[in-house]
């Protein structure tokens, strides 16, 4: 899930919150940081913050082990037997750690294959486009699609041209501002194209001008709208095909799909722990989701999210410390094209969600960490910013106003558990998101290690201090 500013970052998950019917994040309160002495009783774990953060400097196996996910399994999309693949084998490592109660929790996940596709400039002059369609389009008829392009620069434009797109293909030339901002066109665009009859849509990529990459993405159909095929095109191809568009040209495109939905298949949420000391029944809750688009390896999103999670606990556990409450990682599947893993995760500890004290999402990139968001109470604010101190030798003591994540939200919106995003430098996440170019090479070992610091720092204290984090 992140962003060129944590506006961006913010509304992206407020975007997924919404989506979700989730109420957003509780506003900021409690004293400014740095005000007097925060918390006497934060002392006595300086010296085992300074220890974690010492033992992740020097360990690049985060890093490591992310490399090793994505190099040997590649992309993991829902459904594939790489996702399957992946599950097994970071199941079967985290035995090797010594973590407990290592188990796959089965959740069946929709399997959407994207097959062959390509989008083809007929007029004004033959050529071949870079293009990549749209998670869960439906795919054209074997011949393809074929008609004039109706370039629009917002939704306001769209309407104003009704009756105008019947027939024809709308693209959608909106500039990235924040993810919340403009992934409405990729999520919505193609239902609302096709309300006016047009027989497929093109959507600019969401993302900043890279090197002409398409990023992919779901999209969602309306009930009674018949659902047209979508793809989305580099910011380059929609700039062109604007500056046609407005020279008068006709532009005439030709879009072949083979995408579709393919029932469902089995695959799993990755649990495992490092049992509380005194309080086991009581969960401090991180992870991220190891499932990913079909394009690149998903490295940032979010093989980095959830190796930073588990090396967390994988640290604490290997600098023999035992916090009072448990740690439990969570390696969700399914948040790119159905969050089923989280509500599934939801739904099966419904029981237990009471006693989970905290939940923590990576799922923003793994570059250099800067703090957290949270969402829950002011009291626990004031905690979660008094612990937030003990990372400052990192440069991370931020915390921002909203920590609901995509695999958490459901956990706030169901029991109101206290939820953390770890938040990291964005400058370069949404150039990368859900493309071919999400590859490990873009992470820094140091980065990557600072954020596991990070993550075992806040998760370690919130899990060993004597008063549970307050509701
Ligand atoms: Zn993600």
């Amino acid at each position: 899930v992140s962003r060129s500013s944590h506006r961006g970052r913010g509304t992206r998950l407020a975007c997924r919150l919404l989506a979700l019917g989730l109420p957003l994040a509780s506003a900021a309160s409690g004293a400014p940081p740095g005000t007097g002495d925060p918390a006497p009783w934060l002392d006595e774990y300086r010296p085992p913050a300074a220890r974690i953060l010492e033992a992740a400097r020097g360990d690049s196996t985060a890093w490591e082990r992310i490399a090793h996910l994505t190099d040997t399994f590649g992309h993991r999309l829902s459904g594939s037997p790489a996702l399957e693949a992946a599950l097994r084998w970071a199941a079967a490592e985290m035995q090797k750690d010594g973590l407990r109660n290592v188990r796959l929790e089965k959740v069946m996940v929709p399997r959407w294959v994207r097959g062959r596709e390509s989008l083809r400039l007929v007029e004004p002059f033959p050529g071949e486009m870079a293009m990549l369609g749209l998670g869960n389009s439906v795919g054209t008829p074997p011949e393809g699609v074929q008609a004039e392009v109706v370039v629009v620069r917002s939704f306001e434009e769209l309407e104003a041209r009704g009756d105008g797109l019947r027939g024809r293909i709308v693209l959608y030339n909106v500039p990235f501002t924040t993810y919340g901002d403009t992934v409405r066109y990729r999520g919505a665009g193609a239902a609302r194209a096709a309300r006016h009859g047009a027989v497929a849509a093109l959507v600019r990529s969401v993302g900043p001008p890279g090197l002409r990459t398409p990023h992919t993405g779901a999209l969602r159909y309306e009930e009674g709208v018949p659902p047209i095929p979508a793809a989305a095109i580099p910011t380059e191809d929609a700039d062109r095909l604007q500056r046609l568009s407005d020279r008068g040209a006709r532009v005439v495109v030709h879009l072949q799909m083979e995408a579709r939905l393919q029932g469902e298949a089995e695959s799993a949420n990755l649990v495992a722990e490092l049992p509380g000391r005194e309080k086991p029944h009581e969960i401090v809750l991180l992870g991220g989701h190891l499932d990913s688009w079909d394009v690149g390896t998903g490295a940032v999103d979010d093989a980095g999210g959830s190796v930073v999670t588990w090396e967390a606990v994988r640290t604490i556990h290997a600098l023999g410390l035992r916090p009072r409450r448990t740690l439990r990682v969570v390696l969700w599947t399914n948040e790119e094209n159905g969050l089923r893993g989280a509500l599934a995760y939801r739904d099966q500890h419904a029981g237990e969600l009471k006693d989970h004290v905290l939940a923590l999402e990576s799922d923003s990139g793994v570059f250099k960490p800067l703090g957290f968001g949270f969402t829950g109470s002011a009291a626990a604010r004031d905690t979660v910013r008094a612990i937030a101190g003990l990372l400052a030798p990192l440069g991370a003591q931020e915390v921002g106003p909203s920590g609901a994540g995509a695999d958490t939200g459901p956990l706030v919106q169901a029991a109101q558990v206290p939820a953390l995003s770890l938040t990291v430098d964005g400058s370069r996440y949404f150039l990368l998101h859900h493309t071919p170019a999400d590859t490990v090479d873009k992470l820094v070992p140091a980065e990557v290690s600072a954020c596991v610091g990070a993550v075992a720092v806040m998760a370690y204290v919130i899990a060993d201090m004597p008063d549970r984090l307050p509701r």
